[in-house]
């Protein structure tokens, strides 16, 4: 059928975003070792502007997410919507900064794929074993679950349904939860992605959403507070020392097209706070 093919073009996205992160980190932006064993080939050359937008979206992405972690103490869980191919669990356990339980959901087929690879290639499997306390831990053609990553293979519009499967593999109301969406609302109707906003925000008491998207498409719903900055505000204020350092990697001779693009997306926050977590918290 038609959403059967729109869907598909959707799924096809996460490669997209994968193979752009990848080339990225191989010029070496950032460091990610571990995306190689999702994307194999580093792939076509792509413009120094969107090596730059993805560095400005990562850190900026990470930099929430760290707050986070540190302000609960990573007594806390994090849901990654839409995560595709994402290696986010893999760069917190390298940095000891895993929250409780880190879950992701995505189309069964993306999950189905993410799971294929995690099988079959060990520096993705071990560090899942690692953290994980029995020897049964669950893994299907559209699932995984372990003590500290949980894949969910579910249709983010079908709300009863994602919520039925989260709660089967534990996620816990109560905890500090950070909901994140990287580029994934955007493939909604502006209803569909406000249902699941709303959702979040009725499911959780103390959380943050933290979405990445294009500028215009910004909501807010039962959220006690919100923030938005364009990317090319958060270009401006990552670290200098870095920036020096992404800069000096490629030549970019127009400068007014980097702004452009960067002006067309925002990373955008929202929280609830019943536990008042963030009153002493001045550096987020
Ligand atoms: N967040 C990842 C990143 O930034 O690297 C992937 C972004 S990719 C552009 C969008 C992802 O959202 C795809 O993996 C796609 O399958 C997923 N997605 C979009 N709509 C979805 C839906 N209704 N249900 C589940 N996943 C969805």
């Amino acid at each position: 059928t038609d959403s059967d093919t729109a869907d598909e073009a959707v799924r096809a996205t996460c490669d997209d975003a994968s193979m752009c992160k990848r080339f990225a980190t191989s010029k070496g932006y950032w460091k990610d070792p571990y995306i190689q064993y999702f994307v194999r080939q580093v792939g076509e050359r792509k413009a120094p502007e969107i090596n730059r937008g993805y560095y400005a979206r990562v850190q900026g992405m990470n930099h929430l997410l760290d707050a986070f972690l540190r302000k609960t103490a990573c007594d806390c869980q994090v849901i990654n919507f839409g995560a595709g191919l994402d290696t986010t669990f893999w760069r917190l356990k390298d940095e000891n900064l895993l929250p409780k339980k880190y879950f992701e959901v995505d189309f069964p087929m993306v999950v189905a794929r993410k799971i294929h690879n995690i099988k079959t290639k060990p520096p993705l499997s071990k560090p899942i074993i690692e953290t994980h306390s029995s020897d049964s831990l669950l893994i299907d053609g559209h699932s995984l679950d372990s003590d500290r990553y949980c894949i969910i293979g579910a249709d983010l519009r079908e709300l009863p349904s994602l919520d039925e499967k989260l709660k089967k593999f534990q996620l816990n109301p109560e905890l500090p939860t950070l909901l994140l969406s990287e580029c994934v609302l955007v493939y909604m109707t502006p209803e569909q992605s406000s249902r699941l906003v709303h959702w979040a925000a009725e499911t959780f008491h103390t959380a943050m959403f933290v979405n990445y998207e294009q500028k215009e498409r910004f909501l807010k719903t039962g959220w006690e507070s919100a923030n938005a900055l364009d990317m090319a505000a958060v270009y401006s204020v990552l670290p200098q020392d870095d920036m020096a350092r992404i800069e000096r990697l490629e030549f970019l001779d127009e400068k007014e097209l980097l702004q452009q693009l960067l002006q067309h997306y925002s990373i955008c926050w929202a929280f609830k706070d019943k536990l008042k977590l963030g009153k002493s918290c001045k550096e987020c």
